[in-house]
């Protein structure tokens, strides 16, 4: 039976991170958004709540949620602010390769650091290796019992405040992608430095940043799965991780149509309200209409994966749409809300930079739509 309703548990979940992002996230947002601050009080917050690490298993004192629930919570979260779910979704990211390939000793590790409160990083990207993850020119050499990681990373989220990473290092270049392995990395490992801090045009309660990594010595243990394994591990990471993405830009959108709901009642031009104009009305429906197709993909995708089917493409095609729909309504918003849309006044300018964060990350819309293709050419 098709079942598009949440269960009375994930409907618990979707109202404990409404009353959070309600009570703690929408009332800095613009604070945030206007510093660049990084928002650790909310970070704080959330662990009270116990969803600081929503993918940790039981056995690790995580709530071990699946991954249609997370999108339920990412939801409200990024309703409240795309750059403070962008922040807190880190956690999730970066434990994706270890759920994928982690060992026994690599998950206590890693989930105890998360559980017990800590941040986690994913650093797969580089200044020669954004889309073409397989270029990566990070190496990693075996020496005894350790591996010697040397290499640049960019556009690292929480990458000044994580306290453990997932970092993406080439064991063989001579294999390009096939030789790239992945390692569980402790941010107090000596070596690593924080470079350049990327000033956002969105998103900006969340921090991106240059990695060094000089000669910084892992134990050997600390290689996920087997040296070669990384590119598939990054891969099945970014299929997990994409309909979250997809959730974060439902959220966004969620909050811009609301937001010229509320508008176009209360607003009059020349004695009529805008809200009787049925350009506008039309308007309204069709951005309504996306948003919920949009949420429903991002549900599809993970209902696959929850279900242990395939769903890369479903995932890809969750992502790319979801973040064309928040970038369309969005913009939409400014339109409607006119000037006003257009000023800091108004939360849809925020909305609109926010959005389109969600093109470009854990691979581009373009990205996607080669994923897409490739599937559906290879059947
Ligand atoms: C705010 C932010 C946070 C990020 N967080 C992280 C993180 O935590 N960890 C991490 O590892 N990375 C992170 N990234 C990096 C992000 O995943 C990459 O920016 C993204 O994958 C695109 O890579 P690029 O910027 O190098 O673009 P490029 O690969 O240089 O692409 C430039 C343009 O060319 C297009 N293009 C490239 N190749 C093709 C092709 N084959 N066919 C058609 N078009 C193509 C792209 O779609 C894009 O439009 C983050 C980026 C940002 C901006």
């Amino acid at each position: 039976m098709v079942d598009l309703l949440l269960t009375p548990e994930q409907q618990r979940y979707q109202e404990l991170a409404r009353k959070f992002t309600r009570e703690k996230i929408i009332p800095v947002a613009g604070t945030y958004d206007r510093t660049g601050e990084f928002p650790w009080p909310i970070v704080e917050a959330v662990k009270e709540i116990g969803l600081n690490c929503m993918t940790a298993p039981k056995e690790y004192g995580g709530p071990e949620l699946d991954s249609l629930t997370i999108s339920v919570i990412v939801e409200e979260f990024a309703y409240g602010c795309a750059g403070v779910a962008t922040t807190l979704g880190g956690n999730g990211l970066s434990s994706y390769p270890v759920l994928i390939a982690g060992n026994e000793e690599q998950k206590r590790l890693f989930f105890g650091t998360l559980v017990a409160g800590g941040l986690g990083g994913f650093a797969l990207t580089e200044p020669g290796a954004g889309s073409d993850a397989g270029a990566v020119a990070t190496v990693a050499r075996r020496q005894g019992d350790e591996y010697v990681i040397n290499g640049t990373k960019c556009f690292i989220t929480t990458g000044a405040m994580a306290d453990i990473f997932i970092v993406f290092a080439s064991t063989n270049t001579a294999l390009k992608h096939r030789g790239l392995s992945a390692f569980i990395v402790e941010r107090e490992r000596e070596g690593i430095t924080i470079g350049h801090e990327e000033h956002k045009m969105g998103i900006r309660a969340s921090n991106t940043v240059e990695m060094r990594f000089k000669d910084v010595r892992v134990p050997a243990g600390h290689l996920l799965g087997r040296e070669g394994e990384g590119f598939k591990i990054a891969m099945q990471t970014l299929d997990m991780a994409r309909p979250i993405v997809g959730a974060i830009a439902v959220g966004v959108a969620r909050a811009a149509l609301d937001e010229c709901i509320n508008y176009v009642k209360s607003r009059r031009d020349g004695g009529r309200p805008l809200a009787s104009e049925q350009l506008v009305q039309f308007k309204l429906a069709d951005m309504a209409m996306k948003v919920e197709t949009a949420r429903l993909m991002v549900r599809r995708a993970l209902a696959l994966k929850g279900a242990g089917l395939p769903y890369s493409k479903e995932s890809a095609m969750a992502k790319a749409y979801a973040a064309d729909v928040a970038m369309e309504v969005t913009a939409e918003a400014v339109a409607i809300m006119g000037a006003l849309g257009y000023s800091k006044d108004s939360r849809v300018e925020k909305l609109m930079r926010d959005a389109k964060i969600t093109q470009i990350y854990e691979g581009t819309n373009q990205i996607q739509r080669i994923v897409i293709a490739n599937h559906l050419l290879r059947g």
